[in-house]
């Protein structure tokens, strides 16, 4: 008990000498049980036992509170507040942070981009990683030529540098094989359904009938998608989650 009186005291101190000498018991009690959060379990007693002490020290003069203050000292402060990033965590793990940003160059960075890149790249900074810049531009309908500069050129204005530069439309052949070894190991197929249909299994939970062909019948479909044998759109591959 005398702990937490002394606790109170402190912070009713500190609030009394905050505000011209008066503190209000709700400030005090705010920074109690942010401090001592059990308490909220006896908030009835612990508010009696503040409004007793701020009324107390609000009939102080100053030099008497200045005296308590000598005598019981103020409340240690914990940082409010965190200035910059938290840290990521577990990175044990890793040997390298590497992070990317990857706009789609249909359009001039708005501030959700750049967000997200003043994060990736401050996160590969601090660990002495690796920041790459890639262009999602696989959809050449919505790819515009003078975004790409564009997109550099602001992100230069942010102070933003990269390490490595990719444009995915130059790595198309990567994802092919990619998306084969998937098709192979049962982990992606083609499905040809029409779109909504497919929706209306989806939302419902059940899985379209392409879902069910074997592999070998999937790397048909692919080939033939490969070879343009669907019409744009008329098959895409999907990969199997829950
Ligand atoms: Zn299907």
């Amino acid at each position: 008990m005398e702990e937490i009186k002394r606790t109170v005291l402190r912070w009713t101190l500190a609030n009394a000498t905050e505000h011209g000498g008066k503190a209000s018991s709700k400030a005090v009690m705010g920074k109690i049980l942010a401090e001592l959060p059990g308490w909220k379990s006896r908030i009835v007693e612990l508010s009696i036992l503040v409004d007793q002490i701020v009324d107390e020290v609000n009939r102080m003069s100053p030099e008497e509170q200045q005296f308590q203050i000598k005598k019981v000292g103020l409340p240690e402060r914990k940082s409010e507040e965190r200035r910059g990033l938290p840290d990521l965590p577990s990175l044990q793990e890793y040997k390298t942070i590497v992070t990317r940003f990857a706009p789609n160059p249909n359009g001039p960075l708005h501030i959700g981009h750049i967000r997200a890149a003043l994060l990736s790249h401050e996160y590969a900074r601090r660990y002495q990683g690796k920041f790459i810049l890639r262009f999602e531009d696989t959809n050449p309908e919505n790819a515009m030529l003078e975004m790409y500069e564009f997109i550099k050129r602001d992100l230069r204005w942010l102070g933003l540098n990269w390490d490595e530069e990719y444009y995915q439309s130059d790595r198309v052949e990567i994802y092919y094989h990619h998306a084969e070894q998937l098709i192979k190991s049962e982990k992606a197929y083609v499905c040809d359904c029409d779109v909504e249909i497919f929706r209306k299994l989806r939302d419902s939970g059940q899985p379209c009938p392409c879902r069910g062909l074997s592999a070998s019948e999937n790397l048909i479909r692919w080939q033939k998608m490969l070879a343009g044998g669907y019409t744009e759109g008329g098959a895409v591959v999907r990969i199997k989650t829950d």
